[in-house]
């Protein structure tokens, strides 16, 4: 009897597991672009187009393969815009009552899945350097679940950078070479943009007829197929990656990229393996190309945090999502949704996020999600946020990141103190700070940075929770030792700062 094979829109890999398990002779491959998803949360239109195209490529490629597919596309008037109602049509259809599936990375979509009333059997994702039953291995019985340790595993399994049992230039982490402050005075390469094909061209028509979401669409400037990644990773490699590691933290006014590789959606979709990606970085560096500090610290985002963070999604499960350690409820400042903002850094992060839905780590970590923090704002709006607008957002990577590493809204699990900070942070990594309308320096009055003023305010707040934290005590001391009414002016301007985000006014 005919099997279904369900390829989701990121499991665009052609030796995918339901992929590896079906039988091109019998099975027919099912894939639908639904509604139902592309509405989930306001998803970029850019994420929607690169999604949708290359689903429509990749569908293409796999008849040229030999498969039988049964593909949906969003106008097709008998489409009942849900996965599952996709596979019920389709298993009406060919008259089967099996599906084949790789599991999905969200919780929501297994549900779905495991609810059909069909045969459903989902076979694990396997494209990843550390399987969940591993990971679960390596978590069991720690009282900390440190990265560092979990990456250095990772360095030994994979030989990447290791000389024998040791780790190439006998170190396993270069982080004290990398992350220097922007460079304002240097000429950087930049990215090279993919020109949309018919097939984009077609999908970008369709998107902007179908999705008023946030976000601009065009230009539209990502690849849609494995040759394009593949294109774009080799263009990072030989241009950015030699950098990479100085410029991992920085942050320039309109220069977007800097050294920052632009492969997280092809990596995120199946176009590009973690594997292939690290083994083109370490050969750039064995060739003599790139520093071991830039190498080592690409390297490590990619087996170390990429994995790991997986890991810790799967191992928490779909409660996960409800986290809120900090108890945190304010609504997400109209300003991430394009209202106006005086703050240089913040208009900067959510202006490129915009128009390109792209902003690098540190200012998803340091400008937008330390203000959320800062300002209590709700983690689950946050991570709606999150998930909506950036190129690369999949609830398994996506979660983990803004809900534990910047919200703590998981309590430290994946941080052992809060990624918060002043204005001094910004200003030191960034060259934002002089254009503002604030001014970094000021620690009281109206024109102090917010920054300023709520990071003590959040101090103040989550005392009890973080006074005994070894990491922050410190600034506890500093706290306390200012004078009383410096205190209680940085207190009340944060106030001022908190009721003018509640009125809708802009901060
Ligand atoms: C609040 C928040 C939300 C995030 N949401 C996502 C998301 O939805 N999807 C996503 O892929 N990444 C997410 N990240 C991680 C990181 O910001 C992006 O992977 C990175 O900015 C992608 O751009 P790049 O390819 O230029 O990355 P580079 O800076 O060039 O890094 C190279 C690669 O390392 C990997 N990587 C680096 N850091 C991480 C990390 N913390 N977790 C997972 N992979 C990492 C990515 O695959 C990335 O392509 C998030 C980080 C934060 C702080």
């Amino acid at each position: 009897m005919v099997r279904l094979v369900l390829v989701l829109g990121d499991q665009l890999t052609p030796d995918v597991a339901a992929l590896r398990a079906a039988d091109k002779a019998r099975d027919v491959v099912v894939m639908a672009e639904v509604m139902g998803e592309g509405t989930s949360v306001p998803h970029h239109p850019q994420k929607i187009a690169l999604i949708l195209s290359a689903m429509r490529k990749f569908a293409v490629a796999l008849e040229g393969e030999g498969w039988r597919v049964a593909y949906s596309r969003l106008e097709d008037a008998e489409n009942s815009q849900t996965i599952s109602g996709e596979l019920l049509r389709r298993a009406a259809e060919f008259g089967a009552a099996e599906v084949l599936a790789t599991k999905p990375g969200e919780w929501r979509v297994l549900q779905d899945l495991e609810d059909l009333p069909l045969t459903v059997t989902v076979l694990p994702d396997d494209r990843f350097i550390a399987s969940e039953a591993e990971f679960a291995a390596w978590a069991d019985g720690r009282k900390q679940l440190r990265m560092e340790w979990f990456y250095r595993d990772m360095r030994r399994k994979t030989g990447l950078l290791m000389e024998g049992d040791q780790p190439a230039g006998g170190q396993w982490n270069f982080d004290p070479d990398n992350r220097k402050p922007a460079k304002t005075d240097l000429l950087r390469a930049r990215p090279r943009d993919a020109a949309p094909d018919a097939v984009v061209e077609d999908v970008l028509d369709m998107v902007e007829l179908r999705f008023a979401h946030f976000g601009r669409l065009r230009p539209f400037r990502w690849a849609t197929d494995r040759a394009g990644a593949l294109a774009a990773l080799a263009d990072f490699v030989a241009d950015r990656l030699p950098r990479f590691g100085e410029e991992q933290d920085a942050m320039l006014e309109g220069e977007p990229f800097l050294s920052h590789a632009l492969i997280s959606p092809y990596l995120n979709l199946g176009l590009l393996g973690p594997m292939e990606v690290c083994l083109a970085v370490e050969d750039a560096w064995k060739r003599g190309d790139v520093p071991i500090a830039a190498a080592e610290g690409f390297i490590r985002q990619i087996i170390g945090w990429r994995e790991y963070v997986r890991g810790i999604w799967w191992l928490q499960g779909p409660e996960y999502l409800t986290r809120n350690a900090l108890g945190h409820s304010r609504a997400l400042p109209e300003m991430y949704w394009g209202g106006e903002s005086r703050m240089a850094c913040m208009a900067a992060a959510v202006g490129q996020t915009r128009d390109l839905a792209y902003a690098h780590h540190i200012q998803r970590l340091m400008v937008t999600g330390n203000f959320a923090l800062l300002a209590g704002v709700d983690p689950a709006r946050v991570h709606d946020w999150y998930l909506s607008v950036y190129i690369d957002a999949f609830e398994w990577v996506e979660a983990p990141n803004t809900l534990g590493m910047s919200q703590f809204a998981d309590g430290g699990l994946l941080g052992s103190k809060p990624y918060v900070s002043s204005g001094a942070y910004i200003d030191r990594m960034s060259d934002h700070c002089g254009g503002c309308h604030y001014r970094v320096k000021e620690k009281t009055g109206d024109r102090a940075c917010p920054f300023n003023l709520l990071y003590w305010h959040f101090l103040t707040r989550h005392r009890e929770r973080f006074k005994v934290n070894p990491r922050m005590g410190q600034m506890y001391r500093v706290w306390d030792g200012m004078d009383e009414g410096h205190r209680e002016r940085v207190l009340a301007g944060a106030e001022r700062v908190l009721a003018r985000l509640d009125a809708g006014e802009v901060v």
